[in-house]
This record gives C-alpha cells, sequence and structure tokens, in this order.
C-alpha cells in the first residue's frame, strides 16, 4: 500500500464513507489552500474517532470554500487508552503546552478542575483548535473530550469509583511511581494541582477517599505542566500503549 504518511490530516466532525463529500470549516480552507499550497486534484487524509482514516481528493477548493470526496480507508477507528486528566488552569502559555504535549501523550479527556488555591482561568472552546491540531499531527485518529472547569470538590462528588484517581501529592505514598502507575489500568484519571499546590484540607480530603491512589513524582518540586506530562508519560509506558 503506498505511503500516506506524508498526507496532511485534517479532523472531519462529520460521518467519514466512501464516496461521501465534506465540506471543510474555514479555518481548515485556510490551512489548505494558504498554508499547506494545496490544488484541486490532490489527496489529503480526513480523521475522526467513530469512522477512522480516510484517503480523500480535494474536488474543490477556493479562497472562501473546500469540498473533499472521501475515498479509501486507511486505517480503522482505534481510541487511546481511557485516561483522564485533571489539572488546575495554569497561565495561557502553559495551558496551550499542556493541552498541546497531553494530546500527543493520549489523553482521552480534559477536566480543568477550580481548587482552593486555582488563580488562573481557561476556556476550554478556546483550547478546542489546540487540541484538533495536536491530534491531527501526532496522527491520533481520536480527538480528547474536554469537560468545563469545576469545583473539585464538585467533580469528586459525583465521581465514578471504579475510575481510579492517581493523586499527583509531594508527600506521595510508600511506593514508588513506577510500582503505583504498573498497577494502575484504565479507566483511571491523573489529578495535578494549581502552582500554589493543594490545600491541606484537600489533600486531607482525597486521601480519605477508596478511589484515590496518591503518588510522589520524586523528591523536586515540579511545576503543574511538568508533573502531568511526566506523570502521563510513566503511566503510558507502564500501562499504557507505549
Ligand atoms: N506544592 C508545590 C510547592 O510546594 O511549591 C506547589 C505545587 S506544584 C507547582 C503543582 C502540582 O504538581 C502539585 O499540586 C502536585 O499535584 C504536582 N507535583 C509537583 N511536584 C510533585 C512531586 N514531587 N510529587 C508529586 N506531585 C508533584
Amino acid at each position: 500500500m503506498r505511503n500516506y504518511g506524508t498526507l496532511a490530516r485534517l479532523y472531519i466532525d462529520a460521518p467519514l464513507v466512501e464516496n461521501a463529500c465534506v465540506d471543510l470549516t474555514q479555518a481548515q480552507v485556510h490551512f489548505l489552500g494558504t498554508v499547506m499550497r494545496k490544488s484541486e486534484g490532490e489527496s489529503v487524509r480526513v480523521f475522526n474517532g467513530g469512522d477512522g482514516e480516510y484517503l480523500a481528493n480535494i474536488s474543490h477548493l477556493s479562497k472562501r470554500k473546500a469540498t473533499l470526496e472521501v475515498s479509501e480507508r486507511l486505517r480503522e477507528p482505534k481510541a487511546c487508552p481511557d485516561i483522564w486528566l485533571l489539572f488546575a488552569p495554569l497561565k495561557k502559555a502553559r495551558n496551550n503546552f499542556i493541552i498541546e504535549k497531553a494530546t500527543e501523550l493520549g489523553v482521552a479527556k480534559f477536566l480543568p478542575i477550580l481548587t482552593e488555591r486555582t488563580t488562573s482561568k481557561i476556556r476550554m472552546d478556546k483550547l478546542e483548535a489546540h487540541i484538533i491540531e495536536a491530534a491531527e499531527q501526532t496522527e491520533r485518529l481520536d480527538i480528547p473530550n474536554f469537560a468545563a472547569p469545576e469545583k473539585l470538590e464538585t467533580l469528586l462528588a459525583n465521581w465514578d469509583e471504579t475510575r481510579t484517581l492517581i493523586f499527583a501529592d509531594e508527600e506521595g505514598d510508600a511506593q514508588t511511581a513506577a510500582e503505583i502507575l504498573s498497577r494502575v489500568k484504565t479507566p483511571c484519571a491523573i489529578l495535578i494541582g494549581p502552582e500554589g499546590g493543594f490545600t491541606a484540607k484537600e489533600r486531607a480530603y482525597l486521601r480519605t477517599q477508596t478511589y484515590v491512589v496518591p503518588m510522589s513524582l520524586g523528591p523536586r518540586i515540579l511545576r503543574a505542566d511538568t508533573a502531568a506530562l511526566a506523570t502521563l508519560s510513566l503511566w503510558q509506558a507502564l500501562s499504557g500503549d507505549w
């Protein structure tokens, strides 16, 4: 089979099936025509979490509109492991960084949490474009979900206790991160605190929950984005799809 790996990839939020015609968004028209300088008749790849990845032909491309004709399926749908990331919003650039890198690292869902010391804000609808761009680049076949920011206590009050919550806690636990993460399987989630850390009250509550697994990330204090990506990487290597 010809290697299509060099073809541009576009996430299409519409059913993908052979011979379907899909119209692109304005941002995608700009990306194909102006950024990638594609022309009618050239090929691209299109994908989404439900249908997998297809080859598509650019049947129409103008400044304001583009239409693709979907042809053969290249890859079956395949979801990333069911691991979520709960993180306190950080400063804008760091939010973008954590979203992009965690998407590349295969996170399945982002849940921004509001804790007593959370000071920054985040608008996930604004970050959706970052999520999609990172998923296109990293050759993912699905797009991570995301939720609106929610108070940690509310989220935990409704938590599905079959989902293990890995609590990144500097005080840690008797076991090493490797010992802990090699045992935590999906469905699971990672909880990272804000720049100011969790309060004693928040930590005490978390440690009383049976689905919570406290875990140290070693002797140094990591920035929240470093802690999130380090935990996700370690978990992927020990229990995920690496
Ligand atoms: N508590 C930190 C301090 O004393 O400066 C501030 C919080 S740290 C910047 C942000 C979050 O990253 C923490 O709430 C924790 O979830 C995680 N984290 C950072 N370093 C860690 C470590 N060595 N072990 C476990 N979690 C860590």
